[in-house]
Parts: structure tokens; sequence; C-alpha cells
């Protein structure tokens, strides 16, 4: 069985039912147990609260109505929409995926993934770079030299170093830790330091000039300055091993995200001109690469549509702007989590409705005028999905399912438009 935690999509599940109720989990952990059970993330005794029903806004309280209505509310407020932004889509199956391309180019929206920020940045310097690329069983069984820059996999793919990074034994790599060299950098120690041969603490706004430090010490030349503390080593640490990796989180793109990822990239390509050497993120959504899969063999480009623009389309790697939509609605994400303050409230003075599709109650479903309560794919319904590394799995119905999938939501959408 296959979890949907992150974006491993860890395959080795055991799960125990009867009589349609899930009763156990193996294998699994504390992230992916959240997937499965109600339950947050990292602490399994806190519930999550599931929507049971669709609900519609009436006088400004949220009230519990059928399908049908929550559908014409929804489809009212988006047909009307001048603006309307498609949010999310990263935790979500790829047949979900096409349908809400689909509605995106009919409703003239613009479509951006939940997790653009992060990943555009990364698929700007591939472009730029063309960088040396591996699947996770080939990195487990030849990387020898690993790098975590700005992320922490015990808080993203937590059993990411066990299945392929550090403690996994490969072909090349019997003995595990014993035969890899690891190394992490970050603003902040973090736990990933415990198992690390070499963890780097750089200050914030310093990481371009130890990445720069980094390329002269390999090509043989340092400058004359003062080097930011690591540098030296961090360069003796990848110019050493036969195949290295270097995964990147969401640390690298808080700062300077798009030029760090290209000092990054351009750093992987140089390493790369004498041994293997993989630049790779950590993907903490469990279906951000069947996304950018999608609208690249759609649309020709990893990047997000905006079928609203006077060409007819334009894909951008920039952020939206959130001051630009009169509607929005999100699938598989709770944008209202992490949007600064100051948006979520110009939002709510401008009245932007929000129509929301999610299993669970979050910030989001708080605020949005027509929430509809979606079956989980992988437990609930058959999907498809993409692993970090780009390898398509299907993903089984399991449980009986009493809500409707976000496939079949947003397809009942674009025929109610
Ligand atoms: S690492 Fe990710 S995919 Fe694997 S069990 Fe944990 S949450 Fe699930």
């Amino acid at each position: 069985m296959i979890c949907t935690g992150c974006g491993c999509l860890c395959d080795d599940l055991d799960l125990t039912v009867a009589e349609g109720q899930l009763l156990e989990v193996a294998n699994v952990c504390l992230w992916g147990l959240s997937r499965f059970f109600p339950c947050k993330r990292s602490h399994p005794r806190k519930e999550r609260r599931r929507i049971l029903k669709p609900l519609a806004r009436l006088n400004g309280r949220p009230r519990e109505v059928s399908y049908e209505t929550a559908l014409e509310q929804a489809a009212e407020i988006l047909g009307a929409a001048r603006r309307p932004l498609l949010y999310g889509l990263t935790n979500t199956g790829s047949r979900a995926q096409e349908a809400a391309l689909h509605l995106a180019r009919k409703l003239r929206a613009r479509l951006e993934p939940a997790d653009l920020a992060f990943t555009a940045p990364y698929y700007h310097s591939l472009r730029k770079h063309g960088l040396y690329w591996a699947p996770l069983e080939v990195i487990r069984d030849e990387a020898d030299t690993v790098l975590f820059w700005g992320a922490n996999p015990l808080h993203s793919c937590p059993r990411h170093p066990v299945r392929y990074s550090v403690f996994a034994r490969g072909r090349f790599t019997e003995r595990g830790v014993e035969d890899r060299r690891v190394a992490a950098v970050d603003l902040y120690r973090t736990e990933v330091a415990k198992f690390c041969h070499l963890f780097v603490q750089v200050e914030p706004g310093r990481e371009l000039q130890l990445l720069s430090g980094i390329r002269e010490h390999l090509e043989g030349a340092p400058g004359p300055g003062p080097a930011v503390k690591g540098t030296r080593k961090l360069a003796g640490f990848l110019s050493q091993g036969d195949f290295g990796v270097i995964f990147f989180g969401r640390g690298a793109t808080y700062n300077q995200g798009f030029a760090l990822l290209d000092e990054l990239a351009g750093l992987a390509a140089r390493l790369g001109e004498e041994r293997p050497f993989v630049l790779f993120p950590l993907s903490a959504d469990f279906n951000a690469a069947g996304l950018y899969q999608l609208l690249f063999n759609e649309l020709g480009s990893p990047e997000a549509p905006d079928f609203g623009h006077e060409s007819g389309l334009l894909t951008t790697y920039a952020t939206a702007d959130w001051g630009e939509f009169d509607a929005v609605l999100v699938v598989g994400a709770d944008p209202w989590w992490f949007l600064p303050e100051e948006q979520a409230l110009a939002l709510q003075a401008r009245r932007v409705p929000v129509v929301s599709l999610s299993p669970y109650a979050n910030r989001t479903t708080a605020s949005a005028r027509v929430v509809f309560p979606t079956a989980l794919a992988g437990l609930e319904a058959a999907e498809v999905a993409y692993r970090m590394d780009g390898l398509p799995v299907v993903l089984k119905q399991v449980l009986p399912a009493a809500w409707p999938t976000d496939r079949e939501i947003l397809l009942d959408l674009a025929k109610a438009i």
C-alpha cells in the first residue's frame, strides 16, 4: 500500500482493514499516519476534524447544504468572477489535476501550484544549467556524498533518510551511513546535525557568499576577503566522492530564492563535470511532481499558467499577487495558514469569495464561502501520483468513500459553470 503523506510515496505500508474500517497501519511515519487517521502531523493524539457535509455561508454563517446547492453556489461564484485564481493541487491526485487544468482553461483563470515559490526557482535553474538527474533508487545505490541545503527531511519527508539518502543500504552503499558522507547547511541547527558528518550553520543572508566561496575554492582561487565559516570544509566535502546529491528544502527559498537556487544549480553543474552530481528538491507535497509533469506535457512549460492573460496564455515562475483576484478556488491546500496577515485581511475586506475542496477543516475552509468535503486520494479514492523523482504510481482505493473525489467535484463544477 502506498502512503500519500509526502513526495516519497512510500510503497511498503501494511494496512489492516475489517468491515470497511481501517484498524492499523504498519511501516508508516507520524506524518503518514495523519493521511490514514484524522490526526495532526507529528501529534497523533491531536485530532483533525473531518468535514462531513458540504457547507455554504448563509447570512455570513456556514450551514450544511446539499451537494447540488453547494455546486450551484460555487458555480455562480466562479462563473461570475472576472479574475479567478485556482490554487493548490500539489496534494491532489493527477486525475484531479487534469480536471483542474481543464476548469482553469474554461474559467480563463490563473492556476497556481501551492509550492510555486519553492519549485519555480528550481525549474528555472534546471533549464539554465541542464543538470544531471537520477531516480531515488539510483541515489540510494550510488550516492556517497549527500548534502542537505536548507532541508530537514525529518520534517518534510521523514522516511527519506532511511529509504534513500542517509541510512539506506544500496548496491554500492551496502553499509548505509558508513558508506556515505553526509553534510547539511541551514540557518539553524536542526535534528539532521545528529547524523551529519559536517553541519554548517550559516547566518541569514550569507548563503550566496558561502556558495560563491565554495565555487572559488573548487576552482583553486579563493578570494582575498574573509570567507563564510565552513566554506573550505564544504568545498573539501563536495570535491570528494564518486556520486553526489544536493537535496534542497524550503529553507533555500526563504531568502534570495531565485539567486540562491541558481548558484546551487551552478555548483551542482560544476561538480557534475567530474562525477554525477544531482540537485533535488525535497517535496513534502505528495504529487507536486505530477502537477509540473502535467503542466509540462500540456503547456510545454512547468510554470504557473494564466489563461486570463490578454495573449490567451501566459506562463510564469512568479508567484501571484493575491490582490488582483476576485474569486479563489482552493484544492488540497491551506493558503490561509501561511498567507501574510495583511493579504488575508485584504481579501476579507474586499469580500473575495473562496471555494475550498478539502477532506479536513482548516483555516481556509473556516473562511470559505463554499466548502466541499472530499475523499482521501489513495485511501478512499483511486488516483495516480508522481513520486518526487517523477516515478508514476497507482494509488488504490481501500475504504468505501462517503464523499466525492476532487476530480468529480472539479468536473461537476466545469459542467455547472
Ligand atoms: S516518508 Fe512520507 S510517504 Fe513515507 S510514510 Fe512518511 S509521510 Fe508517508
